[in-house]
C-alpha cells in the first residue's frame, strides 16, 4: 500500500460500476476515498455490453424509475467524461424492428401514450434498415439510449484513484477490519465510513452475507462484421458496439440461480440463433464471455447501512441494469449519508432486516 495519508473519509470495497460511481460522487464532493478491489476478469461490470435503454423487458415497457434514472445518467456520465478527461459514454438511439403488423400497431398506439412519448424517437411503418435487419414492418427508434464502454469508464476511475494514491489492488481482508460507531480501521487506513460494493461476491462478506443477493448468470458473444450495423439493433438480443473498431457485443443470456463459472455451448447456440433472427449481415464470432449479475428477488437495488453500524453501508443488487442504476443510486446513498434524503423502501436494505437476526454471523 502506498498511501501518502492513511486517513480517509470513505473506504470503498469493490470497483465495479457501483463502486466506481460511488467513488466519483464522493470525490467530486471533496470527500477522500480509499478503494480496494480485485479486478477479476469475469466481474459483471467488465463483461457487460453497457447498453442503457429505457424501454425494456418482454413487454417493452418503460423501465422502473426511468424518468429519474435516464436524465440523471446522461448528466452523470457526461460530467464524468469531462472530470476524468476520457471518452466512454455513447448516447445513440436503439432500433427495434417490428415482427408483424400487430407489433407495428401496438407501437403506433404506444407512441401516443404520454408516459412513453418522450422515449420514442420515431415509429417507422416501412423498412429503414432492410439491408441489415428484418424490418419489413418497420421499427421503432428508442431515445435516451446508448452504451457505456464500461471497461474504459472503470479504467478512467481507477487511474484517477491511483493518481491520488487511493487505490489498492487486493482482496479485502475482513479479518483486518475493526469497526466502531465512529470509525473504521482497515490495516493502516482509518476512515469514518466503509461502503461495500462487491456485486455477486457479497456472500463472502461476514457483515452483509444475510442480504439475499442472488446470482443471475449471463453470457455474451464478441463478434465482428464485414459491414457493421448502422445502429444498435435490439429485439430479444442486442448488438452493441464496443470501444474497439468493428467489434460488437451480443447479449445476453439469463440464467437465474446459476453461480457457476465458464461459458456453455447452450448459451452460444441461443445467442447465435438470436443474432441470425435479428440481422442479415454475415458475422464472425471471436469470443464468448460470462459473468454473474448481482440480482435480488424483487429486482430492485439494495442500499443502506448495516443494522448495527450506521457508518458501514452497502450498494448492490444492480441486476441487469447496472449502467442506469449505479449513477442514481450511488448518488442517493451519498445524499442519505449526508442526511439530505431518504432511501425509498423498495431500494432500502431495511426490507431485509428480518433476515439479519436470522442469519447474521457478526
Ligand atoms: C453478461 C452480462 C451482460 C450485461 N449487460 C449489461 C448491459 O448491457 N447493461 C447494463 O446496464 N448492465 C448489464 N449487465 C449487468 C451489470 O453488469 C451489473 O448490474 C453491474 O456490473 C453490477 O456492478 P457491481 O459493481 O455491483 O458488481 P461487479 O461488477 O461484480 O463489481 C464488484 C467488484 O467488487 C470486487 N470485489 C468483490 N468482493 C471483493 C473483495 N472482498 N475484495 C476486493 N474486491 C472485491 C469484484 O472483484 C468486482 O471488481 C450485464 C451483466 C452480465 C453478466
Amino acid at each position: 500500500m502506498q498511501a501518502i495519508t492513511n486517513q480517509y473519509d470513505y473506504i470503498i470495497v469493490g470497483q465495479g460500476l457501483a463502486g466506481s460511481c460511488l467513488a466519483l460522487h464522493l470525490n467530486r464532493m471533496g470527500k477522500t476515498t480509499f478503494v480496494v478491489d480485485t479486478p477479476r476478469e469475469n466481474r459483471a461490470s467488465a463483461v457487460a455490453a453497457g447498453l442503457f435503454n429505457p424501454v425494456t423487458g418482454k413487454r417493452n415497457v418503460k423501465s422502473w424509475e426511468a424518468d429519474q434514472l435516464f436524465p440523471y445518467l446522461f448528466k452523470f456520465y457526461s460530467e464524468a467524461e469531462t472530470f476524468l478527461n476520457q471518452r466512454f459514454f455513447y448516447p445513440q438511439p436503439v432500433y427495434r424492428p417490428f415482427i408483424s403488423i400487430a407489433d407495428q400497431n401496438e407501437w403506433m398506439g404506444r407512441s401516443e401514450d404520454p408516459s412513453l412519448k418522450s422515449l420514442i424517437r420515431k415509429v417507422f411503418t416501412s423498412s429503414v434498415y432492410g439491408d441489415q435487419t428484418f424490418d419489413e414492418f418497420g421499427g421503432v427508434e428508442i431515445s435516451q439510449a446508448g452504451y457505456l464502454d464500461t471497461n474504459a469508464f472503470m479504467r478512467a476511475v481507477r487511474e484517477f484513484l491511483k493518481s491520488r494514491n487511493s487505490f489498492e489492488e487486493a482482496a479485502f481482508d475482513y479479518a483486518a477490519m475493526t469497526v466502531s460507531q465512529e470509525s473504521i480501521r482497515y490495516k493502516n487506513v482509518t476512515a469514518s465510513h466503509i461502503a461495500f460494493c462487491e456485486g455477486s461476491k457479497s456472500k463472502n462478506n461476514p457483515w452483509f452475507d444475510w442480504v439475499p443477493i442472488t446470482p443471475l448468470k449471463g453470457e455474451t458473444l464478441t463478434i465482428s462484421f464485414h459491414t457493421p450495423p448502422k445502429v444498435i439493433f435490439n429485439r430479444s438480443a442486442y448488438i452493441v458496439p464496443t470501444g474497439r473498431d468493428n467489434v460488437f457485443m451480443v447479449g445476453a443470456t439469463y440464467k437465474p440461480g446459476d453461480n457457476t463459472g465458464g461459458t456453455s455451448a447452450e448459451a452460444k447456440a441461443e445467442l447465435e440463433e438470436k443474432v441470425n433472427g435479428l440481422v442479415r449481415l454475415p458475422y464472425k464470432i471471436h469470443d464468448q464471455n460470462w459473468g454473474i449479475r448481482p440480482s435480488t428477488h424483487d429486482r430492485r437495488p439494495v442500499l443502506g447501512a448495516h443494522p448495527q453500524y450506521k457508518n458501514m453501508v452497502m450498494l448492490n443488487g444492480l441486476g441487469t441494469k447496472g449502467v442506469s442504476l449505479a449513477p442514481y443510486f450511488s448518488g442517493m446513498l451519498v445524499d442519505w449519508l449526508l442526511g439530505q434524503s431518504e432511501i425509498p423502501r423498495e431500494a432500502n436494505i431495511e426490507r431485509y432486516k428480518s433476515l439479519y437476526s436470522k442469519f447474521s454471523k457478526t
